[in-house]
């Protein structure tokens, strides 16, 4: 595997003082909590020390804190590298695993790639090349047209690589496609919830896959790392997975994590038992969450009231509950079936189903980016859920909104889903997939055009297309929810329609270009968004496709 490299000096050796006190005085900028999580990490991992010097700390989520570094080159430059240093709880095939994706298929095709890991004990420090990107609300609003055009293009090139090589990423979202808009160069990062598809290329992931798929409705925790990935030439992770497996067997299985503080979900405050692959957010089997997920009263308490443009409260109960078809349960949850259900078609959950076994499907990622088949966990899940993503911060690219769907839970998420797909439509889209949805209330599905126009508060008297329905087609119950969004009153630049004659000349009606080209938006652009929030898995589009889609007609695939 020629992009790992091992250094010389990756071995282990306490770290001079005089190393530690050169750190302290550069990093006498940082926050104290930063400058202490830096020294942790030169402890914790010596071998760093005569490496990098860490600069600072420039994310940190639930299972990793990433820190800006850099090394001397031969040559006497600098170079900016990226060190994510991994929970040490993590599992040793996930880092593998996650490790063997970026060796793979990244450095290409804007897939970040790896430059060197190292290990010390429990601790695993992934070094790959620094990219220096943007924060996506922070430049929302002031993206051109085009711009968004490329993001989009680019995105889909990344995840037509991925998908080659049989990778599901699962968590598709702007803070996982780093994006610097000088340079135009992006990146896809972040494969700590990579999953393999049946014939996937990365061998690591065959091992999670099949471990997935052996899950049982019961709790389902394996009891020992086989580290298993035998044949697999990732040196310095193979022995991080095997040694770590060695030490501490047990207590991967029964790690307990807390939920819902400021991780990747929101919400979820009981504490769960972590599943070991794939789904580090909660993969949930227990018995709190099966009564949570069954009986659900979907509330949406705030709305986006399209022609004021706030966010205004009001109150709509939608209920939404989901159920296997027959037979897909019989086939994917073995749980027994010889009792009857007393409540098909009402909105309560009879004793005969909440004693029923949890449906083993993956569930991982963050809701507001989830597929309606990860939703509603249907147990068969392809690559087409990333391309669900993808259409998602599609959605907030067209519309100005982030994040467009603000969802803690899965029920929630298939309602907000809803509003904008039609309820009908999502309904009829389960059933392909084996379930069932029942919903209190029809919601009609939205012209996709028309609702990104009254978000983002382009003038669509600019332009209309052709056949397109008048704005009330955007109802205010229909309204996803965009609480974090800043106002749009705010934003100011937005494109208006001027006529001749306001200018105080002849009868001619001329309109004013909006120089970020919102008021050119093709058709093409709402045609690939609806084939990215295709209902039904079987026919999304998929990358492959979308790079060939006439939205992208000038550019190269
Ligand atoms: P996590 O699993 O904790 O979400 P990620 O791999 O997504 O970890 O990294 C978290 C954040 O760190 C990213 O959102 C990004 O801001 C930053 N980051 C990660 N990798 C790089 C990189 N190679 N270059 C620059 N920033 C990075
Ligand atoms: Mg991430
Ligand atoms: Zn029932």
């Amino acid at each position: 595997m020629e992009a790992v490299f091992k250094l010389p000096c990756d071995e282990q050796h306490p770290p001079q003082a005089e190393d530690f006190q050169e750190k302290q005085d550069q990093n006498s900028k940082l926050s104290a909590g930063v400058k202490k999580d830096i020294e942790k990490l030169y402890e914790a991992v010596p071998q760093l020390v005569n490496v990098f010097k860490i600069k600072e700390k420039i994310g940190e989520g639930t299972f990793s804190s990433v820190y800006l570094a850099t090394a001397q080159l031969h040559t006497g430059n600098e170079e900016k590298l990226a060190l994510k240093h991994l929970i040490p709880t993590s599992h040793p095939l996930r880092i593998a695993a996650e490790l063997q994706c970026l060796t793979v298929a990244g450095g290409q095709d804007n897939v970040m790639g790896v430059k060197y890991c190292f290990r010390r004990n429990d601790h695993v420090v992934i070094v790959m090349p620094y990219l220096e990107h943007e924060s996506f609300l922070d430049i929302l609003n002031s993206l051109s047209f085009e711009e968004v055009r490329e993001y989009m293009f680019n995105l889909l090139k990344a995840l037509r690589r991925i998908h080659h090589f049989g990778i599901v990423h699962r968590d598709v979202k702007p803070s996982n496609f780093l994006y610097n808009r000088r340079l135009k160069e992006y990146a896809l990062v972040d494969f700590g919830l990579a999953q393999g598809t049946p014939d996937t290329k990365i061998e690591l992931l065959k091992a999670a896959h099949s471990e997935d798929q052996e899950g049982s409705c019961s709790q389902n925790y394996p009891t020992s790392a086989s580290g298993n990935g035998a044949s697999v030439s990732v040196p310095a992770t193979k022995q991080a997975a095997t040694k770590a497996a060695e030490k501490r067997p047990s207590s991967l299985s029964k790690t307990q994590i807390k939920q819902g503080r400021g991780g990747k979900e929101d919400s979820v405050q009981h504490s769960v038992q972590r599943s070991v692959f794939g789904e580090r957010n909660f993969n949930v089997y227990s018995s709190t969450y099966q009564e949570n997920s069954s009986t659900k009263l979907i509330k949406q308490s705030k709305m986006t009231d399209v022609s004021s443009r706030r966010l205004v409260t009001k109150k709509k109960i939608i209920s939404t509950k989901t159920v296997s078809n027959g037979a897909a349960r019989k086939a994917a949850s073995g749980c027994p079936l010889n009792l009857i259900c007393g409540c098909y078609a009402t909105d309560r959950v009879c004793s005969v189903c909440l004693s029923r076994c949890q449906q083993v499907a993956p569930r991982a990622g963050t809701p507001g980016f989830r597929a309606p088949e990860v939703l509603t966990k249907c147990p068969t899940q392809t690559t087409a859920i990333d391309m669900w993503s993808a259409g998602i911060v599609f959605l907030s690219l067209l519309s100005g909104r982030y994040p467009f769907y603000k969802a803690s839970d899965d029920l929630t998420a298939l309602a907000q889903i809803m509003t904008v797909r039609g309820s009908r439509e999502t309904i009829q889209a389960a059933k392909t997939f084996g379930k069932s949805v029942l919903c209190t209330q029809v919601v009609p599905a939205q012209n996709l055009r028309t609702l990104c126009e009254k978000l983002r508060g382009t003038n669509s008297s600019c332009k209309r297309s052709q056949g397109e329905a008048p704005s009330k087609a955007v109802s205010d119950s229909a309204s996803p929810l965009a609480a974090d969004k800043p106002c749009p009153e705010t934003l100011g630049k937005q494109p208006h329609c001027i006529t001749s004659s306001q200018e105080g000349d002849g009868a001619l009606e001329i309109k004013a270009a909006d120089p970020k080209g919102w008021d050119q938006v093709p058709d093409e652009a709402y045609d690939l968004l609806d084939k990215l929030l295709d209902l039904n898995p079987a026919t999304r589009i998929t990358a492959q496709e979308a790079l060939l889609h006439p939205f992208f007609k000038d550019m190269r695939p």
